[in-house]
């Protein structure tokens, strides 16, 4: 029984002050020792910098208990494209018939790499708090990953929704929000350019300009244009289907 970490996770109960402390001396640490990160907004990353952020938050936040609990159960750390919505995820395994398990943090550098990016260096607001740089938003999503892994590792199954998780995120990182999420192409479109369910936009394809009403923002907008030749909608009107990349479109009142 993994006495120790469980006495940590139920009694600790952490400052603002002393939680920034050591979440500005863990990006230092990590910046300083990783041979891939090139600095605070980072342009390549690799699973051996999530390794060693984790073996930083456990070192900071858990005395080592995290590592101490799993023992020789194996920690994979990955790193995914094809995840779009969320900024992380953790997962256990078992394979084999001898039931081997083995847990997994993996990180959507689609979500990282999308903010900070180019001239777009705002802030933003991950688990309620806000972030000053790549490498800062990564370390709210390790914060999060790693209560998923502490609840596997006590109690078997983790819920992001339910209200032990959220006393954990809130007394050891301050976190006021326990989402799976930074800031998705969703968001950066409605951040960005004022483009979300509803607008009124304007947006020419092959050379033609067309007016239209966003209906979803995803990747790209849907947006439905009047067309007589269109498909019904439950208003009535008849609307052709427009996917449209965000930047291509214009609000308009
Ligand atoms: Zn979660």
């Amino acid at each position: 029984m993994p006495a120790r970490l469980l006495q940590i996770v139920e009694s600790t109960t952490l400052a603002a002050d002393l939680i920034a402390a050591r979440t500005k001396r863990i990006h230092a640490a990590v910046l300083s020792k990783s041979k891939t990160l090139d600095g605070p907004n980072f342009t390549t990353i690799r699973p051996a910098d999530l390794e060693l952020l984790f073996a930083q938050y456990d070192a900071e936040f858990f005395d080592d208990q995290i590592a101490e609990t799993l023992g020789a159960i194996p920690l994979h750390f990955g790193l995914s494209k094809r995840m779009t919505s969320s900024g992380g995820k953790t997962s256990r395994y078992s394979g084999g018939a001898d039931g081997t398990q083995w847990y997994e943090i993996s990180v959507s550098t689609t979500i990282l790499m999308g903010c900070f990016g180019g001239d777009d260096h705002r802030p933003l607001t991950a688990s309620g708090l806000v972030c000053r740089d790549r490498l800062d938003a990564l370390q709210r999503v390790m914060e999060h990953e790693l209560v998923h892994l502490i609840e596997m590792l006590l109690w078997n199954k983790s819920s992001c929704a339910k209200p032990r998780f959220h006393s954990i995120t809130l007394r050891f990182f301050g976190h006021t929000e326990n989402k799976h999420r930074l800031i998705t192409p969703k968001e950066k479109a409605i951040v960005k350019y004022g483009i979300r369910p509803g607008v009124a936009v304007r947006f020419r394809i092959d050379g033609a300009e067309h007016k239209g009403i966003v209906n979803r923002v995803n990747k790209r907008a849907t947006v439905l244009v009047e067309d007589r030749q269109g498909r019904r909608y439950s208003d009535g009107k008849h609307y052709a289907k427009f996917y449209v990349p965000v930047q291509l479109l214009e609000a308009i009142e």
